[in-house]
């Protein structure tokens, strides 16, 4: 046989129907991920149809994008705040129980962002296929499963068959050797990437990331990396499983136990991109060279390193001139001008892109014995509940509530601003999340990506800062 790439090894091994010229392949799915807002649309045409869920073991639901932080309405002495949001929540509810589906309800220990909670729970394992109603399921790849976004109506597929139909992505290799200086994080790694091969250069691709500096990632780095793949229009993002991996899972609630571990660890390490595979693309990162990066437009491709300027025409792989000059006016900045000192409204640390506990460690580590710059809010809200209980126990609750920061209950919060977490029309956001597209945050709201390092040195400075600076 010859030498097989991780992706093309978990695609073949989940291949139910081949695909041809005229039909898509028909592809098994391992896990389906669901939460409270791309569901009940699916769970209406089961209805309809008089139809259950195929597999309601292999079915997970939590609760994350329109729930509050705020505790007194997640623990119920206040009720949830947003129609919306209280009324999806009770859909989910029905619906899990009607379809005998395992939710992380509200109140549940195990609830937060559906791509926090899945791994730390040990319900995400190499080799699998991994799909749910949001783009960013491609955090899973992190361990080696191909995990990807799906629509409602795919949501329903899932439901109904197990089974998804798909045409199978071409395979990408970033190749990422050197190391990362003190400062520079796998947030600024990828948003260079994403800078490089631009917001579509991955469109039909799954992207593999591979090399020393990728090996040297934790898991929590590994997921930041796969998390945003699809910001460069990748179908998904992988990393081979190694012993980094197997180590965290080992010990997760949920995966194998005594023998069965031992021979699914054997099957793992079988996983790996085979010498001499051969990958459709391929590019190479230097990570040594990097610095902090900073998005300055209204894609996470409009990027530049903090010190640098912004661009005053696209570069290649961007948007066209009149796509550029619109996205600098909406954000209030012009071609020339220098990213550093920028002023800053709103900080956001969280989402499921740095939501996790090195990141909320990274960022605590700046904000020790300082404060918060007046006039500024800083909202830190971790990706899950086990996590907030981790930050708490390790003391870094105490550390952001000393500097004057909002301290909340796990949720997607201001990555999107569903459950009325939101950034003001005008206002300069400097956010951990994934996506700075217009409204993203906020009507009117503008949106920089950044590292948890310089989310939390903008946030004592009161204006974009060089997190080397108080390292
Ligand atoms: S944090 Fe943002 S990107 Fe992640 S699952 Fe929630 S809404 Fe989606």
């Amino acid at each position: 046989m010859s030498p097989r790439t991780l992706f093309d090894k978990v695609w073949t091994a989940h291949e139910v129907v081949k695909e041809t010229a005229d039909t898509p392949a028909v592809l098994y799915i391992d896990l389906h991920l669901i939460h409270e807002v791309t569901s009940p649309q699916s769970f209406s045409l089961l209805r309809s149809l008089g139809l259950p869920v195929r597999r309601p073991d292999r079915t997970l639901a939590t609760m994350d994008h329109s729930t509050p932080t705020k505790s007194e309405q997640v623990f119920g002495t206040e009720p949830i705040k947003m129609d919306a949001a209280a009324r999806q929540v009770a859909q989910l509810e029905k619906n899990a129980a009607e379809f005998g589906i395992e939710l992380f309800d509200m109140h549940d220990a195990r609830r937060g962002i559906v791509h926090v909670i899945s791994p730390e729970l040990g319900c995400t394992l190499p080799g699998m296929t991994i799909v749910c109603g949001d783009s960013h399921t491609s955090t899973h790849g992190a361990f080696g499963a191909l995990a990807f976004g799906i629509g409602s109506t795919e949501v329903g597929h899932v439901f109904a068959t197990q089974c998804l139909l798909q045409r199978k992505p071409k395979t990408f290799a970033i190749n990422v050797e050197g190391s990362l200086k003190p400062g520079v994080t796998a947030k600024d790694l990828i948003l260079a990437i994403i800078g490089k091969v631009g917001v579509s250069g991955g469109t039909g691709y799954v992207f593999e990331y591979r090399g020393a500096t990728i090996r040297a990632l934790s898991m929590d780095e590994r997921m930041t990396i796969c998390n945003m793949s699809i910001e460069a229009g990748a179908r998904a993002g992988m990393i081979a499983p190694d012993e980094v991996t197997f180590a965290y899972l080992k010990d997760t609630p949920r995966a194998p136990k005594g023998a069965a571990w031992d021979a699914a660890v054997a099957r793992w390490r079988e996983l790996a991109s085979d010498p001499g595979a051969v990958y459709d693309a391929a590019i190479d990162i230097d990570a040594a060279a990097l610095e902090p990066m900073i998005t300055y437009g209204t894609n996470p491709g409009m990027v530049v390193p903090i010190t640098g300027d912004i661009p005053a025409a696209p570069a290649a792989g961007q948007p066209a001139a009149a796509v550029f000059d619109q996205a600098l006016a909406y954000m209030g900045f012009r071609g020339g001008e220098a990213m550093l000192g920028k002023p800053v409204n709103v900080v956001f640390i969280g989402s499921c892109t740095n939501g996790r506990l090195e990141d909320l460690e990274a960022a605590a580590g700046i904000l020790k014995g300082r404060k918060v710059a007046p006039g500024v809010k800083l909202l830190i809200v971790p990706g899950s509940q086990q996590v907030k209980r981790a930050a708490e126990a390790l003391g870094l609750a105490q550390i952001f509530k000393d500097a004057g920061a909002d301290w909340r209950e796990s949720g997607c919060s201001m990555c999107l601003g569903m459950n009325g977490d939101t950034v003001a029309a005008g206002a300069y956001s400097i956010s951990t999340s994934n996506r700075n597209f217009e409204g993203r945050q906020g009507v009117g709201a503008r949106t920089l990506l950044v590292s948890p390092l310089t989310a939390a040195a903008s946030a004592v400075q009161g204006r974009i800062t060089d997190p080397r600076t108080l390292l």
